[in-house]
Parts: structure tokens; C-alpha cells; sequence
């Protein structure tokens, strides 16, 4: 039962990632389609019954910081059993990319209402201090705000794993605001912003200063770009 950099929750449904191939694996990341196999996989082949060991929460990437969590989850439905566990773990369900998809795929739901649950309730299982990509950003750059207003994993996962690996260490001297999602409202300060995303178009174009990344998900490139231009020279991205 972990998080997941670019996917937001690996539990269920991203479990099948791991009976393809490596080659494929390497492949699906390369071409940024992981979320899209995710779905494929499950629609290839339903899973019959879901049993998740959830005794401990992690994330996906070092430094693997555990959260003892003492729960197990069962259930039929990947995308149901993934909701609940990203609702645990602090993730809201809304924004994972695949669970939207799995379900118009009519792999399963993500409706909570729908939902039946037995044994403890989420709200009993929830774990506030599970950790995701935008807190080891944030830990990691203590001067980078990270403004997320209801992003997706397009978003979250992209900017979050691709700022996360931009630098060794921290290379920030000044505050920047990163800005996602279509809820981010800008800082009221002099602050540089990078606004990340085709869901804040309409802030950037209302003659917000700063630098726009377009693109859902936004372009990579540009976003490193971005994040280049800010850094000292010698810190260059690989
Ligand atoms: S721009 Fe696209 S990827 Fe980013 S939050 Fe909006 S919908 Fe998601």
C-alpha cells in the first residue's frame, strides 16, 4: 500500500504493472503512458479478489519512509479497493487519472457512495502523515512553495517527480512559487511563479507575471527549462 510519484497511489489496480515485462515497463515510463497500461492491464485481465497488505504504508521512491498503518484490504473492485486506500493514505481519489479512466473503462468504482465498507471506517484508517511526491519536494526545497489546487496526477505526479530529480541538493536562494491544478491561487507577493498546466491558462492570460508551462500534463521540458533559468550555473539539470 504505497504512494506513487507519477501514478498517485500503488495498490490494486498498478499491482498488474508488475507481471509485464521489464523491457515493457522501461517503455510505458519512457513514453509516459503509465497510467494509460495501468488501465489497459485491467481491462486485459480483471483481478478475481484483491487482498492488499497494508501493515505499512510507504512511498514508491527512496527514501521509502514507512507509516505503520496495521490495516488489511480486500474487495472484487480494483478501482473501489484503490480508492479507499488512496482516501488512507491521504490522497484524494478525484485526482488519480487512472481511477477516472478505470472507470468510464467500467472496470469498477470510484464512487464512494457506492462504496460499501466494512470493518473500520476510512475516516478511523485514514494516516495523515503518509507522504507523497509534493512532500519530499517540498522537504527537499524548502524555499519552493508548491501551490496545488486540485491537481490531477498529470500535473502532481509530472512536476512534482520531475522537480523532486531536477537537483541533487537544494539550489534555491530565493522563494518560487509553483503553482498547479485548477484551484492554485497565486501568492500576493513579488515572488517568481511558475504556473504549470493548461488548467491555469486562464490565470496566466488574466495578466498573471510569471512563466506559464502549457500542456495537460504540462511539457517537461519547458518545466525544466523553467527550473534552469532559476538555478545557480553550475547546478544545471543532467
Ligand atoms: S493541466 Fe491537465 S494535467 Fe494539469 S491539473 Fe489540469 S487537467 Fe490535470
Amino acid at each position: 500500500m504505497k504512494t506513487h510519484h507519477l501514478a498517485g497511489v500503488t495498490v490494486a489496480m498498478k499491482n498488474l504493472y508488475g507481471l509485464i515485462p521489464k523491457e515493457d515497463k522501461r517503455l510505458y515510463h519512457r513514453i509516459d503512458r503509465l497510467e494509460e497500461a495501468i488501465v489497459d492491464l485491467n481491462m486485459a485481465r480483471p483481478s478475481d479478489l484483491i487482498i492488499v497488505d497494508g501493515t505499512f504504508s510507504t512511498h514508491h521512491i527512496p527514501p521509502f519512509e514507512k507509516q505503520r498503518l496495521d490495516l488489511a484490504l480486500g474487495g472484487s473492485d480494483p478501482v473501489a479497493v484503490d480508492t479507499v486506500a488512496a482516501k488512507v493514505m491521504g490522497v484524494d481519489p478525484r485526482t488519480i487519472r487512472f481511477l477516472s479512466w478505470a472507470e468510464e473503462k467500467g472496470i469498477g468504482t470510484k464512487d464512494l457512495g457506492r462504496i460499501s465498507i466494512s470493518g473500520l471506517s476510512i475516516g478511523e484508517a485514514y494516516r495523515k502523515d503518509t507522504v507523497t511526491i509534493l512532500d519530499l519536494c517540498r522537504r527537499k526545497y524548502p524555499r519552493v512553495k508548491i501551490i496545488d489546487g486540485q491537481s490531477c496526477t498529470g500535473c502532481f505526479g509530472r512536476i512534482g517527480t520531475a522537480l523532486y530529480g531536477a537537483f541533487k541538493e537544494d539550489v534555491f536562494k530565493e522563494d518560487l512559487y509553483i503553482l498547479m491544478g485548477p484551484k492554485a491561487i497565486p501568492p500576493k507577493t513579488g515572488a517568481y511563479i511558475i504556473l504549470c498546466g493548461n488548467c491555469l491558462a486562464p490565470t496566466f492570460y488574466n495578466g498573471l507575471k510569471g512563466t506559464f508551462i502549457p500542456g495537460c500534463p504540462p511539457d517537461l521540458k519547458e518545466f525544466r527549462r523553467a527550473l534552469e533559468s532559476l538555478a545557480p550555473s553550475e547546478t544545471k539539470i543532467p
